[in-house]
């Protein structure tokens, strides 16, 4: 009996049939991919790289991202891999101006930042104001891109979603956990470069109001309350804006804010969790 079901495996190896091992063979879903995950790229460009990871509390550089490494086994720039930063288009630069400006944003154009291994933004931005009389804080460090993409999202998606909170409502502030930042996806010591690492993201910390105590961004799954509303409300709004939207429940280095990007796919693909 046991010979009879050995034949037929045999002569599907020796044709090349891939056989199943356990259960179904698993097939390829873009909308299961994980964080680490992220669907491959066509090129290897900078506006093509794939999503990020995420939030150092702090703004710092490729090494301070690393866990301490032995003097032995210190890492070297060249053991990192690289990230191109995307060229400035001055004309495109521009337009983008003129957009935030359009919603009231206060912004500075500052110098080049270039760090090892690729990292840097060769237009960074810092905002202040990200639209009129919502200020962004700490300091940040953007691609104009990605200011105007937050610019919008704020403008289109969180201030109506503040404006129905109860009572009197205005949104007055966005703090952030970190801009730009030279270092690995979600501070791991092996993989590829954060879209931190070119200015193309931004960790969302929570929103300070008039009229109400701030909300902060926390794991509320069925909280039932109205912070619980306000925080699905801003986060799947985001994705209109935002290519890359990973928070509480995406993994366990997202818990405790809303990771944005605006990394490019190919086709278009957007990793909204
Ligand atoms: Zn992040």
């Amino acid at each position: 009996m046991r010979r009879l079901l050995v034949l037929p495996v045999l002569i599907a190896v020796s044709m090349g049939v891939e056989l199943p091992q356990d259960g179904p063979v698993p097939q390829e879903n873009p909308r299961l991919e994980t964080a680490q995950d992220s669907t491959p790229l066509p090129e290897p460009r900078p506006d093509n790289t794939t999503r990020t990871g995420d939030m150092p509390a702090t703004h710092g550089t490729a090494t301070s991202a690393m866990p301490e490494p032995k003097p032995a086994d210190k890492k070297t720039a060249s053991d990192l891999p690289t990230i191109s930063r995307p060229k400035p288009d001055e004309v495109a630069l521009a337009r983008c101006e003129a957009e935030l400006r359009k919603l009231g944003a206060v912004f500075t154009r500052e110098d080049p930042v270039e760090d090892e291994n690729g990292c840097g933004i060769e237009a960074p931005y810092r905002i202040d104001r990200i639209t009129s009389g919502v200020a962004l804080s700490p300091a940040s460090q953007l691609r104009c891109a990605t200011a105007l993409a937050l610019a919008r999202w704020t403008d289109t998606v969180v201030i109506p979603a503040a404006v129905a909170l109860p009572g009197k409502v205005r949104l007055t502030g966005i703090n952030h956990g970190s801009t730009y930042v030279c270092r690995l996806r979600n501070n791991l010591p092996t993989g590829k470069m954060s879209e931190h690492s070119i200015g193309n993201a931004i960790d969302i910390a929570d929103f300070e109001f008039e009229g109400r105590q701030p909300i902060g961004i926390s794991p509320r799954q069925g909280d039932g309350d109205i912070e619980e509303a306000f925080q699905r409300a801003i986060r799947g709004g985001a994705c209109l804006h935002f290519t890359t939207v990973l928070g509480p429940g995406s993994d366990t280095s997202h818990a405790s804010h809303l990771h944005l990007d605006i990394a490019k796919r190919r086709g278009g693909y957007r990793l909204c969790q």
